[in-house]
């Protein structure tokens, strides 16, 4: 890759960030397309998080990912922010425009499309939101704003309680999870669970049980080499479920769309997240 004075700088922010699948996927799409940019992974610690933004803003970079835990300070380092970020309280995409800092959200364009491949169209549809992290929030905001009927639950009940009162949504026990998946038409994982291959927030028998009811979709916002174990047990019960691969894919074309005003090369992307995550070019 030709590297010269013009090179624009993307990359990803977050604390850790080395496991980050975003610079393998997104470098490799800007090679296939042709785009004289490069994507960084900068591992920023939380109380240097205001002069990261503040020197890339000087630096001249067009725009940045941000994860995990960074999402609120970007929020508040933007100096305009879209309707959706405004709307979550969370930033993942900053980009950076001459005098000011503008926030966006796109892991609720991540949620919409990923469950649009799964041909979950969620206006009436009863959704049951584990977790109420950052996460947790975008999805909640995005299907309640899709006209979805949104249950939330969380092992800390108190933030679930605060997430379903601002988004007009309904509080589920965590111990009432197996029987709110029952009642629920899909199950949207936001929680961390599984995400080091071990653990799910509901069992096979619990899935089998909801798959008697109502339940007919799983989708996992956690991802990783392998399916994860909520996805595996969805689909033992006979229920149609998918990581969080896609989602990430997804945040990231309208990331790129936001970075480039140009339609993202969403093919290329997925292939090269597939190959980055370690899978086959076509199992995102
Ligand atoms: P976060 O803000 O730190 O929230 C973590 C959530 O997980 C909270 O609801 C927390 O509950 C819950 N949790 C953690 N450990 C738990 C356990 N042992 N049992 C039950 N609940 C537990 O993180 P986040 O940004 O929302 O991310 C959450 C997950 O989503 C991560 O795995 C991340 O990789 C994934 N994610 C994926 C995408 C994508 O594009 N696919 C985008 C964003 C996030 P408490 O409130 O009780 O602590």
């Amino acid at each position: 890759m030709k590297i010269d004075a013009a090179t624009e700088l993307l990359g990803v922010v977050g604390h850790p960030v080395s496991h980050s699948l975003s610079p393998a996927f997104w470098n490799e799409a800007l090679r296939q397309e042709g785009r004289n940019a490069v994507f960084l992974a900068f591992d920023v610690a939380p109380d240097s998080f205001q002069a990261f933004t503040g020197g890339m803003s000087v630096a001249g970079a067009r725009g940045v990912n941000v994860t995990v835990p960074h999402k609120k300070a970007a929020f508040a380092a933007s100096t305009r922010r879209s309707e959706h970020a405004e709307r979550i309280g969370a930033v993942n995409v900053l980009v950076f425009e001459p005098g000011e800092i503008v926030g966006h959200n796109t892991d609720v364009d991540g949620l919409l499309n990923a469950l649009d491949d799964l041909d979950v169209r969620p206006s009436g549809m009863r959704i049951l939101v584990v977790g109420a992290g950052g996460a947790g929030h975008a999805a909640v905001w995005a299907l309640a704003v899709a006209g979805a009927d949104v249950l939330v639950a969380n092992r800390t009940r108190s933030k679930a309680e605060e997430l379903a009162e601002a988004a007009g949504s309904t509080v589920v026990d965590w111990d009432g999870l197996d029987d709110a998946a029952r009642e629920a038409d899909v199950l949207v994982n936001t929680t961390s669970v599984g995400l080091d291959g071990r653990g799910s927030v509901l069992d096979r028998p619990a899935l089998e049980r909801a798959a008697a009811g109502r339940l007919r979709v799983v989708f996992d916002a956690v991802y990783g080499a392998s399916e994860t174990p909520l996805v595996l047990a969805a689909r033992h019960a006979g229920i149609q479920a998918q990581d969080g691969l896609g989602m990430l894919v997804h945040q990231a074309a309208a990331a790129w769309e936001l970075f480039f005003d140009a339609a993202a090369p969403f093919d290329v992307m997925q292939a090269a997240a597939s190959r980055a995550a370690g899978r086959g070019a076509r199992s995102v």
